[in-house]
């Protein structure tokens, strides 16, 4: 059976898919879960994405920017929990010398890999965030299909320019993710059998279903079911495409199903976020409508995942890096 046809698989045979991933990523990666500790750290963005919730538009929102002890705080309570890894996001448009000089930080304070998520930047600015101490970055491409990406950006966000600071942090040395949305309108199974062709030679991979926000010019009803069952698919089918791969388990699964993750971690993803942001910040963060986790604390989330990942017979990796074997065999 080709991508197409299997990206559309439902009920047995979609079990069988899911199984046969998860399998394939105990042989290959383990049945261990790891931890990224999410610090959301600024909502200030100078981008308009047509489908997100903290848009330079949206006027609906507080701003706010967490300060540098805020931050380090954070990563304490990572470093303390043992979640080993972090990730740093934010809207575009951060302070490039107030970021190299937090990564320094957090280094000398912590023993914790940091992965960036700060969205684009020139090569140059890349390369100080790696010597600076950062391993890891994660820019989704959101859509492989160009004219699809067009649709859904300002015109001064450029397909090309996307792709070619995604091929940059892979020369700048990062472990380097990506990740589509699953079901923006106008997307087919088509294009998304194209997203999982560029989305397995990535280390790291975060995807999950598009999900409306009201504040957004994109606000249009969608098929929250299909997006769901096409997201998993696409997790089960990327594991297989690219048995090594570091695989998250995607917070937006969990809008549609409230065991969403779960299914996600079944369907052969091996990486989770738990929300570290502090509460008070957590509610002007909403990427889209009705997210999770906006009215829980940090030490919540830690104890909520850490059972959700037992729920499911899998390992929590506290204690654990968890670098992408993927990134190891291409660097070798
Ligand atoms: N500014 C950073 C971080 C963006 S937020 C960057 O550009 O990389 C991280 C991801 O959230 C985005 O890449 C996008 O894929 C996802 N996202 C944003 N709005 C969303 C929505 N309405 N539904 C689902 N995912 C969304």
């Amino acid at each position: 059976m080709d991508t197409v046809n299997l990206l559309q698989l439902e009920n047995e045979e979609q079990i069988e898919l899911h199984k046969k991933a998860r399998q394939f990523a105990n042989e290959n990666v383990g049945n261990n879960v790891y931890f990224r500790g999410l610090i959301e750290f600024s909502n200030m963005c100078k981008n308009d994405c047509l489908y997100c919730g903290i848009r330079k538009s949206n006027n609906k929102l507080i701003r706010y920017s967490l300060s540098k002890k805020e931050i380090l705080d954070c990563a304490k309570f990572c470093f303390d929990n043992k979640y080993s890894s972090i990730v740093l996001q934010s809207g575009e448009g951060q302070d490039i010398d107030f970021v190299v000089n937090l990564i320094k930080s957090i280094k000398t304070n912590y023993d914790l890999r940091i992965t960036l998520c700060l969205g684009e930047y020139s090569k140059q600015d890349y390369q100080k965030m790696f010597d600076a101490g950062a391993e890891r970055y994660l820019l989704r491409i959101e859509t492989t299909n160009k004219e699809l990406y067009g649709q859904i950006h300002p015109n001064n966000m450029i397909f090309e320019n996307r792709m070619k600071c995604i091929k940059d942090l892979k020369a700048v040395g990062f472990q380097v993710g990506s990740g589509v949305m699953v079901g923006i309108p106008g997307q087919t199974v088509e294009d998304l059998a194209k997203d999982l062709d560029f989305l397995k030679e990535m280390d790291m991979v975060g995807m999950g279903p598009y999900i409306p926000c009201k504040e957004t010019p994109m606000n249009k009803e969608i098929n929250f079911k299909k997006n769901y069952d096409f997201s998993l698919n696409m997790v089960a089918l990327l594991r297989l495409l690219s048995p090594k791969i570091n695989i998250a388990a995607t917070t937006a699964l969990q809008v549609i199903r409230p065991k969403g993750r779960e299914a996600a971690l079944m369907a052969g993803a091996n990486v989770i976020m738990p929300i570290v942001t502090p509460q008070k910040y957590r509610a002007n963060y909403q990427l889209y409508d009705d997210k999770p986790c906006v009215n829980e604390s940090s030490k919540d989330c830690m104890c909520c995942i850490t059972n959700r990942i037992k729920s499911v017979g899998l390992n929590p990796a506290l204690g654990e890096f968890g670098d992408s074997l993927k990134y190891q065999e291409r660097v070798k």
